[in-house]
């Protein structure tokens, strides 16, 4: 069985492949926040729309395909100036990185493939990435999310993903 520790790692690192999977599928829509939630995943993002189910079928494929097919997952730094430069046309980032810079003079990024995001996490391992099934999730669903709860009213659609722990299996932490 896997441990809490991998579970939690299983699905910070799926919120990489669906945050990359968005962008690559419709590059207008901008992300927000992502994180984990006790049994999964998930990721805000500006899509104007409600997905349909179909397109978050779409989208799973898309990032069982990632996981599948991924050569390049490596951390990268940025001082927080370039990082606003990279972000110009994403203002939920460039929050985002404002507040990373209240506290760190670095900003980490990851570049998965050609796919490049901030986050701070210390997991980007090709191999950490590479252990996980593309049969580890599915996406069950989107509801509205507000983005931090600010008092101007910007409305986010998330995505949520839960984990098939039953399926993956012994598959996690291997190397
Ligand atoms: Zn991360």
């Amino acid at each position: 069985m896997p441990t809490p520790a991998q579970l939690h790692k299983v699905n910070h690192l799926l919120t990489h492949v669906l945050t990359a999977a968005v962008a690559r599928r419709w590059p207008q829509v901008r992300a927000g926040d992502c994180g984990e939630t006790c049994t999964g995943f998930y990721g805000d993002f500006s899509f104007g729309w409600t997905p349909t189910e179909d397109e978050l079928r779409l989208l799973e494929a898309d990032m069982r395909s990632i996981l599948v097919e991924c050569r390049h997952f490596v951390h990268l730094e940025k001082t927080p100036a370039q990082a606003a430069v990279f972000f110009s046309d994403n203002p939920y980032k460039l929050e985002i990185v404002e507040t990373i810079a209240e506290l760190d003079d670095v900003v980490g990024f990851y570049a998965l493939d050609d796919f490049v995001d901030v986050c701070s996490c210390q997991l980007k391992e090709l191999r950490e990435l590479k252990a996980i099934s593309p049969d580890a999730f599915t996406l069950t669903g989107t509801t509205p999310s507000l983005w931090r709860q600010r008092d101007k009213e910007v409305w986010l659609t998330r995505i949520q993903g839960v984990q098939a722990s039953a399926i993956f299996g012994g598959r996690i932490g291997r190397a």
